[in-house]
């Protein structure tokens, strides 16, 4: 008898304890969690591809999408939360405001974004921008793109591959397909870049879609760099013969102005036995620095597979003139995810990485001093790989094997430990 009693008391505490670890889990978002929720006014949505977890930083935390629910990870308070403020809901299925497992875009272009969250919802006739509050209340479509019918010489808009929030916008890159026959599988796709207001949807249109569909390489736009109250977009213009050109406009998003800045041909990428294998820009941009871009330049005028080299510049788009940042260095910056995050740490130190035979070398060039200092050693497939930064930290990932599998873990860590390499004071978050 006693036996069985102390066993039905084990059986309690255990359930007890469930109880007690699953409800401190997590806690349900309420309006004044995230307080500091804007450092830049840049947050670029959730992108596809990470199988293995899938987030973007919001500031001071990390958005990600984990058993089908939107959740926050608060670096200050080191909470995870539920987008979701009903403490009677069981957050599972439609009726969770944080639930986004029957969305069949996912959590792509989901974000965090000036105290509102932002998702993408797509069915058989429309993809749906919506917002509401941390806590699920407020609930708006805010725009509504639609899927057009499949209808020859026309085009039909098909998808959203990127979302990056700035400036009270929502930049989208938007596929559409050029329809060549009636069976509607014979298509060209094209890409155009649109801003969806935040507050009032209105749609402003960076490109519009190419005039003659019947082309086999249409013109397509990409965003080439967003920030600091402008996009930068890349008009690329095919030529014939693997030749492309790509003009750069910069769109001034308060005064709605545009002006080319820059324009040049692809550099076709050619592999060992001297086939075309792909074409690179010539610039590319990773921030801003005063008034000046700061960007990479190729060079190489006749490219034999990877031997093109490149250096950083900070480029004045008014006078046009290009200012070497690292002497001759062929370094590049070190973020992997380029677009939308600021290469600049702080606004004014550059993160670039020169490769060597066996290694690669992270330096830091401080715009401010005009001098460059090697922050640490890394192997040479790039171990330490740095994706966001939030006002104190940096978060990077570091693969479990960076060449046969696409499983990651993140780490944050100070800035100042980042850049003396002190990789022992790094934390683990893990969203998987
Ligand atoms: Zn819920």
């Amino acid at each position: 008898m006693v036996l069985k009693m102390k066993k039905i008391t084990v059986i309690l505490v255990i359930a007890c304890l469930l109880l007690y670890l699953s409800a401190c889990g997590e806690k349900e978002a309420e309006n004044d969690s995230f307080k500091s929720n804007v450092h830049d006014d840049l947050v670029e949505g959730i992108k596809p591809f990470y199988d293995n977890g899938a987030f973007a930083s919001y500031g001071d935390g990390l958005l990600y999408g984990q058993d089908g629910l939107l959740k926050v990870y608060d670096f200050s308070t080191k909470e995870r939360y539920v987008l979701c403020g009903n403490t009677n809901c069981k957050h599972f299925g439609n009726d969770c405001a944080a639930w986004f497992g029957d969305n069949s875009m996912g959590v792509f272009g989901a974000a965090l974004y000036n105290g509102k969250v932002y998702y993408f919802q797509k069915d058989d006739k429309d993809i749906k921008l919506h917002s509401q509050d941390v806590t699920g209340e407020q609930q708006k479509v805010l725009y509504k793109m639609d899927l057009t019918d499949v209808k020859v010489g026309s085009y039909t808009f098909v998808d959203i591959v990127r979302a990056i929030y700035h400036n009270g916008y929502v930049w989208v890159e938007a596929i559409y397909d050029a329809i060549k026959d009636k069976s509607g599988n014979d298509s060209v796709e094209t890409k155009v870049i649109q801003g969806i207001n935040l507050e009032t949807g209105d749609r402003i249109e960076l490109s519009t879609l190419p005039k003659v569909v019947d082309e086999d390489a249409s013109e397509y736009s990409e965003i080439e760099y967003i920030g600091d109250g402008v996009v930068i977009v890349g008009n690329i213009t095919p030529l014939g013969n693997n030749v492309s050109r790509e003009a750069y406009i910069l769109y001034d998003i308060e005064s709605k102005s545009t002006k080319e800045i820059y324009k040049s041909e692809l550099i076709s990428i050619l592999d060992e036995d001297g086939n075309y294998n792909g074409e690179l820009p010539e610039l590319q941009f990773f921030g801003k620095y005063k008034d000046k871009y700061v960007c990479t330049k190729y060079y190489d005028e006749n490219v034999n597979g990877n031997d093109g080299k490149f250096d950083i510049y900070l480029f004045d788009t008014d006078k046009k003139t290009f200012e070497l940042v690292t002497d001759g260095i062929d370094g590049f910056p070190f973020f992997e995810n380029r677009y939308s995050m600021k290469s600049l740490i702080d606004g004014s130190k550059l993160i670039y990485e020169v490769s060597k035979d066996d290694k690669s070398e992270i330096y830091y060039y401080d715009l401010e001093k005009n001098e460059s200092k090697l922050a640490f050693t890394d192997e040479k497939n790039l171990k330490y790989r740095l994706v966001e930064e939030t006002e104190d930290k940096l978060i990077f990932k570091i693969y479990t094997n960076v060449e046969t599998d696409s499983s990651f873990n993140i780490y944050t860590i100070s800035k100042e430990d980042y850049l003396k390499g002190k990789f022992e004071n790094k934390e683990e978050f893990s969203i998987k």
